[in-house]
C-alpha cells in the first residue's frame, strides 16, 4: 500500500541514486498529487494547486489540509474551507486537525508534552496519515510515515 511504499521505494532511490537535494533528502516520497507536507502554503493555495492536478490520478486522490485544533471553535471558517474546496471540483477532501488524549485522566485536546490536568506525559496522538486514522502515529506507521507527520506544517494562512 501506498503508506508503506512511500518509505520503501525512497530506501530503495537512495540506493540506486544517492540523496539529491529536495528529490531524496528526506525519509519519504510525498504521496500523490500532494504540494509536500513541509511547504508553508495557505489553505486556498494548496487547493488552487492540487485540484489541478486531481484529473491526472487515475488511481483516486485525496486533498487535505492541515489546521489548528482550535478550528472545532470556529465552524465558519471549517465551512469557508470546505466550500472553497468543493468549488474547486475536489473529489475528496479532508481537514486534518490533531487530538491528543492523556491516557491516565483522559483530557482531549491538542496537548504539549505533558498533561495540562494531571502533568502525565502519557499521551496518545491522533493523526490523520494519508486517509488513516491512528492511534497513535508513532506506534501504527513505518518510519517514513512518522518523518513524514512531523514534517506537516499547518495550513493557516
Ligand atoms: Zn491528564
Amino acid at each position: 500500500m501506498a503508506e508503506n511504499l512511500c518509505y520503501t521505494a525512497m530506501k530503495k532511490f537512495k540506493a540506486k541514486y544517492g540523496e539529491i537535494e529536495n528529490v531524496s533528502d528526506r525519509e519519504y516520497f510525498t504521496n500523490s498529487i500532494h504540494v509536500p507536507v513541509w511547504h508553508d502554503i495557505s489553505v486556498f493555495d494548496k487547493i488552487d494547486i492540487e485540484s489541478q492536478l486531481t484529473g491526472y490520478s487515475s488511481a483516486g486522490c485525496i486533498t487535505y489540509v492541515e489546521v489548528p485544533s482550535g478550528v472545532k471553535n470556529n465552524i465558519p471558517a471549517l465551512e469557508t474551507i470546505v466550500n472553497y474546496a468543493m468549488d474547486h471540483d475536489i473529489p475528496y477532501f479532508a481537514v486534518n486537525t490533531k487530538l491528543d488524549m492523556c491516557e491516565d485522566c483522559g483530557y482531549q485536546d491538542e496537548i504539549g508534552e505533558s498533561c495540562p490536568e494531571c502533568g502525565s506525559k502519557n499521551i496518545s496522538r491522533l493523526r490523520r496519515v494519508t486517509g488513516y486514522l491512528t492511534g497513535s502515529y508513532k506506534d501504527a506507521f513505518n518510519w517514513g510515515k512518522q518523518k513524514e507527520t512531523e514534517d506537516r506544517v499547518e495550513h493557516i494562512h
